[in-house]
């Protein structure tokens, strides 16, 4: 999922907008950035796979060896997360089908590397909020998600996991998963908002410094 934000933000805030890198660019032109920010992140950005290829569709399969690789692609994971300025990234968007995700809700947090996430519950409360996609480049819709869950999984070295989350934490974990089983945003939204997002999309890719 895409960020918008360089410091921890409070969900609770009334106008907060999270998790959007493209609300970002919006909110303060991506000429903003500078230039070496911006460079890194176009690099980093040509290594994340896009709408229309077909891995965004693929279901990852099971991590079945937790050995070195494994750490070295949750790693390079997280870096390409930090360098695109991202809240967080599955596998699959790199055409690694390991069901693994990296995330970052807040600045300060630690990187989080999730391999084979459960989601074991979540709450029925709901909540929507705007969403950002690295493959989805210009597309920021509203996306409905349980408030809050419980996720249990590994971590890259095997070590069990188990996370409670909410608020951004839950929707990045919730965005992330769904990247793991080839869902997307636009297989949540309604089909004018999907038709409004294909068309931000297409102009994203017009223009692609605005992405
Ligand atoms: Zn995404």
């Amino acid at each position: 999922m895409a960020d918008r934000e360089k410091r921890p933000r409070d969900e609770d805030e009334p106008h907060s907008q999270p998790d959007d890198v493209e609300v970002e660019a919006e909110d303060h032109a991506p000429e903003e950035l500078d230039a070496e920010t911006r460079a890194r992140r176009d690099a980093a950005l040509r290594h994340v796979r896009k709408f229309g290829d077909p891995v965004l569709r693929a279901r990852a399969l099971p991590v079945e060896r937790f050995d070195e690789r494994l750490q070295q692609e949750a790693e390079r994971m997280g870096e390409l997360m930090h360098d695109a300025l991202g809240v967080g990234l599955a596998a699959t968007q790199l055409g690694v089908l390991h069901r693994m995700l990296v995330y970052k809700a807040f600045l300060d947090d630690e990187l989080t590397v999730l391999v084979n996430p459960e989601i074991e519950w979540e709450s029925e409360e709901r909540e929507v909020a705007e969403e950002g996609c690295l493959s989805l480049p210009g597309v920021h819709v509203e996306v409905e998600r349980a408030a809050s869950l419980r996720v249990r999984g590994r971590d890259a070295a095997g070590a069990e996991l188990e996370i409670e989350a909410e608020g951004l934490e839950a929707r990045v974990i919730q965005h992330e998963i769904d990247h793991l089983d080839g869902t997307l945003v636009l297989d949540r939204i309604s089909r004018e908002a999907r038709k409004e997002a294909m068309r931000a999309m297409r102009e994203a890719q017009r223009t692609p410094s605005a992405a």
